[in-house]
């Protein structure tokens, strides 16, 4: 008997492919130094994890609601309103289990087959997965290099279609580190409003921004873009928590109710104690992000000036997340010792094989001419896989 044809229609991960190779040889005792990483490579703070501990030890170990427990819808809507300026109730709030649980929602309850989907590329792999398992269509929008991978009111306004249910918007983003300013978010919320299609605005990486851009939600821009929009975002990027599995959704009251109802029978709700060591993480001292998000700053200004110190990569400012998206072009078409580096995947590979070091080919992303590195690892870890790495791509004929 076949697998369903839902089932058959997921993508199998190269990226997956590489980190799994990048461990099985770190497995092996080989010093791979991998660039991979998807998540903060900090300790979730100490204030956070007790309050979990006490949870558990108070016995705050059963199910609740599917929406989440009262106390971290509150904290949501404080932490909206005190970071966001954003005014909500806790009905349009609903807590899951990481923001990936939170936007797979939004596709389950937002989209039908043949529902139009847009998606700026590059764009964090999962999205198209999940429009897909949803029955609907993404429709990617490329974004330009030169203009630091902005999305473009004009061009977005080229693919609007009468089949446009929704824009999925990440900023600051995965893979690409771009920061939307304000002016770029008016021209896309104005374009939903005249449009009618929702705003999906994924702020995962809201906290983790730098060099003095700013960090905007663009439902707080008007009350007619708000009433189109569904913010997400959840505590692991910002706190380290990316284990506990905590995340949220906030807008029109009709949808996160859909959710709700969803949830309560998919997973029911999110942990328990998680959520109580989350409403910790959003109200409790901020001091830590600050911390985390320095360490990030100097990695990232580390990591840029030495890209860009190799010959033949080009590689754009990130102003947020703790990723590089280097353009690799250069490369495509050269010889190693054992045949042609053809695509991103062929060089990962390669400099997997060659230097010990691991990426993640940029065609995961939607652009096969970038590879992505992530600075959630040590400044010495970085210095010693960019060195390697230098010395690989130079062997390159
Ligand atoms: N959104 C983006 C852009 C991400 O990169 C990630 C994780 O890598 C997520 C959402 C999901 O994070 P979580 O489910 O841990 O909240």
């Amino acid at each position: 008997m076949p697998l369903s044809r839902r089932a058959r229609s997921i993508s199998p991960s190269s990226t997956i492919a590489i980190t799994a190779m990048a461990k099985k040889m770190q497995a092996e005792g080989i010093d791979v130094v991998s660039f991979g990483a998807g998540e903060p490579d900090f300790d979730t703070p100490d204030h956070i994890k007790e309050v979990a501990i006490r949870a558990i030890r108070e016995g705050f170990t059963k199910y609740t609601a599917p929406e989440g427990i009262e106390e971290l819808r509150d904290a949501v809507v404080t932490k909206l309103k005190r970071d966001n300026e954003l005014e909500y109730d806790r009905e349009e709030v609903i807590t899951s289990a990481g923001s990936k649980q939170a936007l797979y929602n939004l596709a389950m309850v937002l989209f039908d087959r043949g529902d139009e989907v847009i998606i700026p590329s590059p764009y964090w792999v999962t999205y198209p997965e999940q429009v897909r398992l949803a029955g609907a269509v993404p429709v990617f929008l490329a974004t330009r290099e030169e203009d630091g991978f902005k999305l473009r009111g004009e061009d977005l306004q080229r693919v609007v279609s009468g089949r446009t249910k929704a824009l999925i918007l990440n900023s600051p983003s995965n893979p690409t580190g771009v920061v939307l300013e304000r002016e770029d978010l008016l021209a896309i919320a104005d374009l939903a409003v005249e449009n009618g299609f929702y705003v999906i605005s994924d702020e995962a990486y809201e906290m983790l921004v730098y060099d003095g851009k700013q960090h905007i939600s663009i439902a707080s821009l008007g009350e007619r873009v708000k009433s189109r929009t569904i913010l997400v975002n959840s505590v692991s990027k910002a706190y380290a928590m990316t284990g506990w599995r905590i995340g949220y959704a906030a807008g029109p009251r009709k949808i996160t109710k859909a959710i709700a109802d969803l949830q309560s029978q998919v997973t029911s709700n999110p942990t328990a104690f998680a959520q109580k060591a989350a409403v910790t993480a959003l109200l409790g001292p901020q001091d830590e992000v600050a911390k985390m998000r320095g360490e990030f700053d100097r990695r990232r200004q580390f990591i840029v000036e030495r890209l860009r110190a190799i010959p033949g990569v080009k590689c754009i400012e990130p102003f947020g997340a703790f990723y590089v998206f280097p353009n690799i072009s250069a490369f495509l078409g050269r010889r190693a010792h054992d045949g042609i580096i053809q695509t991103s995947n062929d060089l990962a590979t390669y400099l997997l094989e060659e230097a010990k070091v691991a990426v993640i080919p940029g065609k995961e992303f939607g652009s096969d001419a970038h590879i992505r590195l992530s600075y959630a690892i040590s400044l010495e870890q970085i210095a010693k896989g960019l060195d390697r790495m230098e010395e690989a791509l130079s062997k390159l004929s």
